[in-house]
């Protein structure tokens, strides 16, 4: 207890010195759209498929003025906003405005950890220009995304990526805000625990069935308990409770696993079906592997039944998957004895984990500061 207490209100003097970034495009997806036709410009737009069984990928701020939001099924928006236009997705030019502003980031610090094409920290406690002020930093960079790609962003600016994230959205969109150390703790203590990094609908449930449901009720226990309850997070959400987040931006993030999945216009009954949208979903997954040099071992297949029913089959080998031809066979190995089915597919999903890369790359030149 006698360390708990002095640990209180207690940031060491490294954490409090970082100077971390969060970036985040606002309404990406949609405001590219927007962007490349103007007739869209001013209108609730739906990133996504207005296919019956579609869902939003990103909605422009005039759709979320009608409760529109991602991830939402395409059918509920519709009844949500019945002038919504559906226009379908172009990753690849997606893709290639996300390189482009990393393009941007890495003219100010080679520690970029991009969350997805979107959003990503920077560190620049130590960045290549030299400048001192983050918030600066911050302008710059907003300003020349916007000059090259015609789009706006969003930034936080904080001693950690927790509250850089949190104050990325606090003026959003087209806004900068920074959370200092002093401010830190305050602004947690008001904070619904959904707004706590790692803390998702099922966390938050039990933190609910516990008496926990700011920033200031985390704070009120101790530390045994969160371990007790939460187990590995425990000493995180003690921390972040406090406005501490010791997590580095990393630069060489490694991905865990690497997948696609695909949920079909009309259910699938037979297994050749199934094969055929499963090469899709191959070629998908071969492709970043090729693309990155990332190679798996382990294949799982994801299988989900018309009544929401789901399984999963999976498999890892001795070595790994090095050829397009041998994930495929793989995935049809797992598919095929999964037939005849009962109840139609609704939704297939094939992931690669166990990930290595093929060839090991130099060492980063630069290394995080403390
Ligand atoms: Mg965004």
């Amino acid at each position: 207890m006698g360390t708990e207490e002095r640990a209180e209100g207690f940031v060491t003097e490294a954490a409090r010195s970082r100077k971390i970034i969060h970036i985040d495009m606002d309404a990406f997806y949609a405001s590219v759209e927007q962007r490349d036709n103007p007739e869209l410009r001013g209108k609730p737009v739906a990133v996504g498929g207005a296919r019956e069984r579609g869902v939003v990928a990103a909605a422009s701020y005039e759709a979320r003025k009608f409760g529109v939001h991602s991830a939402m099924a395409s059918l509920i928006a519709k009844r949500k906003c019945p002038e919504l236009i559906f226009v379908n997705p172009r990753f690849d030019v997606y893709k290639a405005i996300s390189l482009q502003i990393r393009e941007v980031f890495a003219e100010y610090t080679p520690i970029i950890e991009p969350l997805s094409l979107d959003e990503a920290y920077l560190d620049v406690t130590e960045n290549l220009k030299g400048i001192i002020s983050a918030t600066k930093i911050a302008e710059e960079i907003r300003a020349r995304i916007r000059a090259e790609t015609e789009l706006t962003a969003s930034a936080g600016i904080s001693y950690n990526k927790f509250l850089a994230k949190l104050a990325s959205d606090h003026r959003k969109p087209d806004g900068l805000f920074v959370v200092t150390p002093e401010m830190g703790p305050k602004l947690v203590e008001t904070l619904p625990v959904r707004k706590f990094h790692g803390v998702g609908p099922a966390t938050a449930k039990k933190m609910a069935r516990l008496g926990i449901a700011t920033g200031l009720d985390l704070r009120a226990r101790t530390l045994a308990f969160l371990q007790q309850h939460f187990a590995k997070a425990g000493p995180y959400y003690y921390w972040a409770a406090r406005g501490v987040d010791e997590r580095p931006v990393r630069a060489d993030r490694i991905r865990k696993s690497v997948g696609a999945e695909n949920t079909f216009a009309a259910d699938l009954f037979t297994y050749e079906a199934a094969r055929d949208a499963l090469r899709e979903l191959i070629d998908k997954v071969w492709g970043y592997c090729e693309g990155s040099g990332i190679r798996g071992r382990t294949l799982t297949l994801k299988v989900k039944f018309a009544n929401f029913q789901q399984i999963t089959r999976s498999r890892t080998g001795q070595v790994q998957i090095t050829t397009r031809s041998e994930l495929e066979q793989l995935g049809n190995a797992l598919l095929e004895p999964i037939f005849p089915v009962a109840k139609g597919v609704r939704l297939l999903g094939v992931s690669l984990s166990s990930l290595a890369v093929e060839e090991t790359e130099p060492e980063h030149e630069f290394s995080l500061p403390i």
